[in-house]
Order: C-alpha cells, then structure tokens, then sequence
C-alpha cells in the first residue's frame, strides 16, 4: 500500500509527523489531493489537550479530487476543485437536517480532530463534505474559507452588518483579519482593536478605517470617542479573551448587537447589566458555519472581489510543520498556510 506522511499533534504537545497509508475511497467517499491546508487557533487548543490515537491533523482542507467512488454525487467530478467542510453529521437529526452539522449530537467524524485531516499530501473525505471551489478564489484563500474566514463571514452576516455600521473587530488574527476584509467589503466603517502591532499593521492594510492597541489603553473609551460618544453599532469577538469579550460588550452602542466567535479557553462570567436592558442590546455566539453557509460566504468574495489572498502572511510546506506552528504561535502572523 502506497504510503504518505501527515503531521499530527502528538501527547507531549509538540508537532510530529507519522506516516500513514494512502487513502482510498470507499462508499460515499472521496480521496481530496491537498493543495492548501490552514493553520487555526484552535489547532494550538488542540496541542495544549491530550491526544488519544493520532490522527492527520488540520481541518481547512482545500485541493482538487483525485478519487470518487461510485455511486457519486451528481455535480461531483474527479478533477474539481473543492473545500472539505470538516464535520460530517449524521444527516439525519434535526440539527443535520436544518444544517448545523457541526453541532450533531451523533456526530460521525470531525475531519482533523476524530478522522484524518488536511496536513498532508491526500485526505479521505465524506464525498457529501466536500463544497465546490469557484474559479475565481485560490486553493489558499480556500482553506481559509473552510473555517475562519467563513465563521468570520457568518458573525457579521448574523448582525446584517452593512453600509450604515461602524464594526468594532476584536482580535486581528486570521479571523477577525477575514472580518475586516469582510466587513469593508459589505461597505461598513471599522474600527480593528488587537493587542499585536504587526497584526494592527495588517488591519490597517487590510482597510480598517481605525485600529486601536488594546496594550495598554482601553480600546472601548478609543471606540466611544470615534463614534461620537455612541459606542459600535456592532461588535465581532474573535480573540477569544476573557478581557476582549467584556470589552467588545461595552464597547456597543444602543440597540446594537456583539457577537462572539472568539472560541478561547477560558469560560467569560458575562455581565447582565441595567445597560443591557435598557440599550436592548443583542449578544449572540456563532459557530462556524453550515455547508449552505460556506457557499453562500464563497460566493460573496467572488462577487465583492474580496482579496482573501492578502490574508495569507506564511507559507509553508508540510516538511515545515514545526517552524510553521511555531511561527503561528507568536500571534502576530495573518494567516498561515500549507501549500503542497
Ligand atoms: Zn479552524
Ligand atoms: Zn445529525
């Protein structure tokens, strides 16, 4: 059997490598060449666990299919170029049914996590997983799609966010660097807050119309004093901090909604305040996105031209897994990316 080498997180919390065979497909499943396959945050959550039986890690696979077995879903060829939507669902339960396979209780694989993932040269896929690429958008900005810049693209679509708001992102990292892009590109002004300099450098690059260091001052006073004393008519929670959270929360205006995507490690008690009540605000979690939703978010880059290719900053073979995670983990990259 032809074999291959995937990059897997092993239990002492470093980055390995393990060989594994080729995949092949069986019944309803597809064989996906990795042509760009994303580094996330919550791949560093992951080292930090325990791991139990090494899988291929990574979960923002995008490439071309090299194998579909048969029967195959119609509109699915060998040849195409395509995202992996990385958790399949039952497909039968009411959240598969209304979509959210993601939050499946019966859940049957999470690509990267429980099956193998895209951080290497082939991966086995749900032939049902797999989102078709357009044309226009790169392998890259693919595997950006397949998971933070989509969960970016939904916060902000959930908060209707256009034209008429100013969007207080917190955290420039690769997602709310995504939600910068984004939600210039729905016409909004915004307003980008991280406590990096360099990612501040490239949300200012990027369009944001203000940045703001979180080092140091209090980002929602700066938020306050841009919007004429009002506050953001929305927020977008990416980092993940117990500080951020609070601060995107005061940091909006009446009748103005937060939205936190920010996943993080520690649980943020929120404060219900008189404020909350009286300013009807809306606070809202979002997890990622449904396979609707990432093909709805794919078509609105292609149709806004939006240049998710300036959110990659690293790229990096799979040979560099060590230095790519290590480079990752100094939070002051945009996106960081394998290319085979
Ligand atoms: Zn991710
Ligand atoms: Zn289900």
């Amino acid at each position: 059997m032809r074999g291959m080498r995937g990059i897997v997180f092993e239990s002492s919390g470093r980055v390995g490598f393990k060989d594994f065979p080729r995949p092949e497909a069986g019944p309803g499943e597809a064989v996906v060449r990795v042509r760009s396959s994303g580094i996330c945050g919550s791949d560093l959550q992951m080292l930090r666990e325990p791991q139990t039986g090494l899988v291929v890690s990574g979960h923002e696979a995008c490439g071309d299919i090299v194998e579909l077995a048969t029967p195959a879903p119609s509109g699915l060829r060998v040849g195409d170029r395509v995202m992996v939507y990385h958790y399949v669902g039952c497909g039968v339960c009411e959240l598969c049914a209304l979509g959210f396979e993601q939050g499946c209780p019966n859940r049957l694989s999470q690509y990267g996590r429980s099956a193998n993932g895209g951080n290497a040269p082939y991966m086995l896929a749900a032939a049902r997983a797999l989102i078709p690429l357009p044309d226009e958008l790169s392998y890259n900005a693919g595997a950006a799609l397949a998971c933070g810049t989509g969960t970016a693209w939904v916060g902000l679509r959930k908060m209707r966010v256009s034209g008429a708001d100013s969007v207080a992102i917190f955290g420039q990292g690769p997602v709310g660097l995504s939600g910068t892009l984004i939600a210039k590109a729905m016409g909004a002004r915004v307003i980008a807050v991280d406590i990096a300099q360099a990612r501040l450098d490239l949300a200012r690059a990027a369009g944001a119309d203000h940045v703001i260091s979180a080092r140091g001052a209090d980002p929602v006073t700066a938020i306050r004093e841009l919007t004429g004393g009002k506050g953001a008519t929305a927020a977008l929670e990416t980092s993940g901090s117990t500080s951020a959270r609070s601060q995107a929360l005061q940091s909006v205006r009446a009748m103005g909604q937060c939205c936190m995507v920010g996943i993080g490690h520690d649980p943020t008690p929120i404060e219900i305040t008189r404020d909350l009540i009286f300013k009807s605000q809306t606070v809202l979690g979002s997890w990622t996105f449904t396979k609707a939703e990432l093909i709805q978010a794919a078509r609105f880059m292609v149709d806004a031209t939006v240049q998710l290719d300036d959110l990659i900053t690293h790229r990096f073979s799979f040979d560099e897994a060590t230095e790519a995670f290590r480079v990752f983990a100094q939070g002051e990259s945009g996106k960081c990316v394998f290319v085979a």
